[in-house]
């Protein structure tokens, strides 16, 4: 991979496209084109040898009209605004398909969270949170966990909004954050609900391929949240994972790994660096692997024209967020590699964020049958609607989707007109 890539102009391009599929008015496809709100905040945080850094943080808010903001939040060394402007857009796209009364947004610090211990982890997020202030609240804009934050950043981020509110709203402002942990006002079935979603739309997948789980093949870029739960979830069909990697490098076990062991590991390691069951091999050997089924759920951009053109799959599963270049998609495309794209396959998360807000709302706790329920037939029934409109219009599942999800924006456009 060579040269700045350019997230938000990707973005753009299929916004371009889809509307184009969906003969979408061109005044919304206009309004779509910029985020509404770029929050940039910089806040200094004291380090625990005394030290006092500079942090700069972002919150994206792309569009409002069907609800809330709603989008992650993401610690990762390489965040810029750029990307942040994407991912805030997609998150539109993502909520809307998913018929969810949120908007878009997407937030994020340029920082390495594994470089800072745990105590000034919390005090940058608490920090930030701070910065934020009112650009964030349960009824205007709510994060979420994504690359680099988990329930314990969001707990931190819920504690701290909650003390700058008034103290008669205090117990109403839980909802400011989802993906909390299930103590304190999480929802059952949140933290898998990623990779609950990417298996989903693989089974439905088989379904319709008339394909044969058991004993299939996989991969997996990327073991966190989304990775090692999209795993552990399909190693119960019989798929066996045969190579997988993330930030420490990558491993190929042909006889196929432990998805529950690895995950232990990884937790325990911060990686899977030195997992006694594989044997370590290359990136690019790690991409030449012959499968049925890829789930790349790390970064953006990981899959070119030149990793797609060492691929033999099936189909991509977009775990992460924008991982196939327009390019790499292509390739893929015109190989004849079936690609659920990302605003569908991993729409799960935002689903079920979506539960954990109106548990919250209600102040009830539903038990995680009933997640788990509700998930299964929401997605599934996204997924067919999807596949039917790629099937009617001959075009891919990402247009599919962008498409329907764009559709759904432009009704209500149309409905309240614009202010004034
Ligand atoms: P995470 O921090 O839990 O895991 C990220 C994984 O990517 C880790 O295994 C890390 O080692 C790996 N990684 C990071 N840099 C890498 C690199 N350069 N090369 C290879 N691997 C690398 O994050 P996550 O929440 O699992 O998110 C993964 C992807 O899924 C992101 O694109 C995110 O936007 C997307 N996503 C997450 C959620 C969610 O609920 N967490 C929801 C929707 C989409």
């Amino acid at each position: 991979m060579s040269g700045k890539y350019e997230f938000f102009q990707v973005i753009q391009q299929y916004l371009k496209e889809a509307a184009r599929a969906v003969e979408l008015d061109p005044t919304v496809e206009h309004l779509l084109s910029q985020p509404k709100n770029e929050v940039i905040v910089n806040f200094p945080v004291k380090m625990d040898n005394g030290e006092v850094k500079l942090f700069k943080g972002y919150r994206i808010q792309h569009n409002n009209i069907l609800g809330p903001f709603k989008g992650g939040i993401r610690y990762h060394e390489s965040v810029t605004l750029d990307d942040v402007k994407a991912l805030a857009a997609m998150m539109t796209w993502k909520c809307s398909l998913m018929k969810l009364p949120f908007g878009g947004g997407k937030g994020g610090i340029k920082f390495n969270p594994r470089e800072h211990s745990a105590l000034e982890l919390q005090k940058v997020t608490r920090r930030f949170t701070h910065a934020l202030g009112g650009n964030i609240g349960p009824d205007y804009d709510i994060p979420a966990p994504d690359v680099g934050t988990n329930s314990q950043t969001m707990a931190w981020m819920m504690d701290t909004y909650m003390n700058t509110v008034a103290h008669v709203n205090k117990q109403s402002s839980r909802g400011v954050v989802t993906g909390k942990p299930v103590a304190s006002g999480g929802t059952l079935g949140r933290e898998k609900a990623t990779g609950q979603g990417v298996v989903h739309c693989i089974t439905e997948w088989a379904k319709d391929n008339r394909f044969n789980l058991e004993g299939c093949t996989y991969t997996v870029q990327g073991f966190g949240n989304v990775g090692a739960n999209a795993a552990m979830i399909l190693s119960k069909f019989g798929a066996s994972l045969i190579a997988v990697g993330d930030h420490t490098g990558y491993l190929y076990n042909p006889e196929g790994f432990n998805e529950h062991k690895l995950t232990e590991w990884v937790r325990e390691h911060k990686g899977i660096a030195g997992y006694p069951a594989g044997k370590p091999i290359t990136r690019d050997e790690f991409f030449s692997v012959k499968n049925d089924i890829f789930i790349p759920a790390a970064l953006e951009n990981q899959i070119t024209e030149v990793e797609a053109a060492m691929m033999h799959t099936r189909v991509v599963v977009e775990g992460a967020n924008g991982p196939c270049s327009p390019e790499g998609e292509r390739a893929l495309l015109d190989k004849g590699v079936v690609i659920i794209p990302d605003v569908l396959a991993n729409a799960g998360g935002v689903t079920v964020s979506y539960y954990e807000w109106v548990q919250n709302k209600r102040s009830e706790s539903w038990d995680l049958e009933e997640v788990d329920a509700r998930l299964d037939k929401q997605i599934k029934a996204v997924y067919q609607e999807v596949q039917h409109l790629a099937r009617q219009k001959n075009i891919d599942l990402r247009t599919a989707a962008y498409g329907l999800a764009l559709k759904r924006i432009e009704t209500v456009y149309h409905e309240r007109d614009i202010f004034p």
